[in-house]
């Protein structure tokens, strides 16, 4: 694979602002997914190669992390404000959980894989420094 010599996003962009848009890091017109969460082989617009995208479990434990203290705080509320039967948590808190996991977790993706194209992010490796 040949390492692309220059990391630039398009002007006046951030990684944060074209990975939750799901847009290429480099042109900012092409796009990042394939599907929900897929990535596609490279940008449509600029031939791109996202082979150096992997942000691995990264996006699924930032989601959980920043979802799991509101969900948490509103299933404990609502059990000591209500005494809901369990089965109101499953129709209440239980798809909170998921929709708003499913709805953050494309966007940190995105951002995720725009950070490691700007920052040159890469599994270490032994051998010559890379440009
Ligand atoms: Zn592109």
């Amino acid at each position: 694979m040949p390492e692309p010599t220059e990391h630039r996003l398009p002007a006046g962009e951030t990684p944060f602002r074209l990975g939750v848009r799901g847009l290429c890091p480099r042109c900012g017109r092409g796009h990042l997914f394939e599907g929900f969460l897929s990535l596609k082989k490279q940008c449509e617009v600029c031939g791109l190669d996202y082979s150096f995208a992997d942000p691995a479990d990264g996006p699924a434990f930032f989601v959980m992390s920043i979802v799991a203290v509101p969900v948490t705080i509103f299933a404990a509320w609502l059990e000591l404000r209500h005494e809901p039967p369990f089965w109101m948590h499953l129709l209440t808190t239980f798809p909170l959980l998921i929709v708003s996991s499913l709805a953050l977790l494309r966007p940190f993706k995105g951002w995720l894989v725009c950070s490691q194209y700007i920052n040159k992010a890469a599994e270490s490796r032994f051998g010559p420094p890379r440009s």
